[in-house]
């Protein structure tokens, strides 16, 4: 029983958020789009909440369908498009 219900919460992640930190330009829209995902860090630049950085400097984070439009806000509203959402299943990059 246990085990069903950790492979639908798998299941439900369906998009990778990433974050091209290097290039990020510390403009702040992400954090005013969606402040859930989203805030500055110390150093001008901005983080995925609660992420990690992958060595080349990138974030990435699994997220589920119900965060995907306010992702996709930030993706938009980010004037040098350093984020990205990918389909987790098929690598297929999304924006
Ligand atoms: S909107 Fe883009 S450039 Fe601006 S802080 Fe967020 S990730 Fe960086």
């Amino acid at each position: 029983m246990e085990t069903t219900v950790e492979l639908e919460k798998e299941t439900e992640r369906k998009f990778i958020l990433l974050h091209d930190r290097p290039n990020c330009i510390g403009c702040a829209a992400c954090e005013a789009v969606a402040p859930d995902f989203w805030e500055m860090n110390e150093d001008g630049k901005s983080d995925i909440k609660g992420c990690g950085r992958r060595k080349d400097g990138w974030q990435e984070k699994e997220i589920e369908e119900g965060d995907f439009a306010q992702n996709k806000d930030a993706a938009e509203s980010c004037p040098v498009n350093v984020i990205h959402l990918a389909n987790r299943e098929t690598g297929e990059k999304i924006i």
